[in-house]
């Protein structure tokens, strides 16, 4: 089996390690990753200017790109043909509408994409020194999730509940449920009187949804989530078609 491993956490990242090792106990490993930091990119993809690719290591490489364009780079350019593309493990959840913020679910839903089976892996544990514990248990999960995403046509979050509140309690099939955040801003000035903005913020309420991620995780189950990238709401294609019959185009 080869793999291709990202993150949006940067190619330094501990989790991306964590991953990485655990994949290469099963087969070849191919890491393409951002240079530094890109959490929060979502599904962006750079056109306005040039890539690089940086060779750190043989197999691993470091692109001062966003996931997507790591993936891309990789399948496109780099030609890695991949069994299976992973992205994490990302320190921090990414449940509910995170999935639509995360950088790391993007790197596996442009794998999916490319009709590769893809996983996303998240800690929800924000620490990185607790995300190196992880590694013994994403070893013994892998091959399960690997069969899991093999058997999807689009990408799985797997989302591992933070192992500093005890065991996990077991492994639960998902929806995306909903975050909830405080919508917090933080307003400084700069030194030289400007103000600046600094959006974020711990305070999150995640409504009670049955069968959801958030619940899973809440509950101390692992949650894995299949995920397309249809953001069509179906049911209600009718309704609007409704709304607009009467519409004529000059
Ligand atoms: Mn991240």
């Amino acid at each position: 089996m080869r793999f291709l491993v990202t993150n949006d956490d940067g190619v330094h990242a501990p989790g991306l390690a964590v991953l990485a090792n655990a994949a290469a106990r099963l087969g070849e490993v191919h890491v393409v990753a951002p240079d530094t930091e890109r959490s929060g990119v979502a599904h962006a993809i750079t056109l306005y200017k040039p890539l690089r690719l940086r060779e750190l290591q043989p197999g691993w490489l470091a692109c001062d790109g966003t996931p997507t364009d790591c993936v891309y780079l990789a399948l496109h350019q780099l030609h890695l043909q991949p069994d299976f593309v992973l992205s994490g493990v990302n320190p921090g959840p990414n449940l509910g509408h995170d999935v639509l913020y995360s950088g790391t679910v993007a790197g596996a839903l442009e794998g999916a994409h490319w009709n590769i089976p893809s996983i996303a892996i998240s800690h929800c544990s924000g620490s990185e020194e607790v995300l190196a514990q992880v590694g013994p248990l994403i070893d013994r999960l892998l091959p399960r999730l690997l069969e899991v995403a093999r058997s999807q046509r689009g990408a799985v979050n797997v989302n591992l509940p933070s192992i500093q509140r005890g065991p996990w309690k077991g492994i639960r099939a998902t929806c995306m449920g909903h975050r909830i955040y405080a919508n917090e801003v933080i307003v400084r000035n700069d030194p030289r009187g400007r103000a600046y903005y600094w959006i974020g913020g711990n305070d999150v309420k995640m409504p009670d949804i049955e069968g959801s991620d958030c619940n899973a995780v809440r509950d101390g189950y692992v949650s894995v989530t299949p995920l397309g990238d249809d953001l069509t709401r179906h049911r209600e294609i009718e309704s609007v078609a409704a709304a607009l019959s009467d519409v004529r185009l000059p």
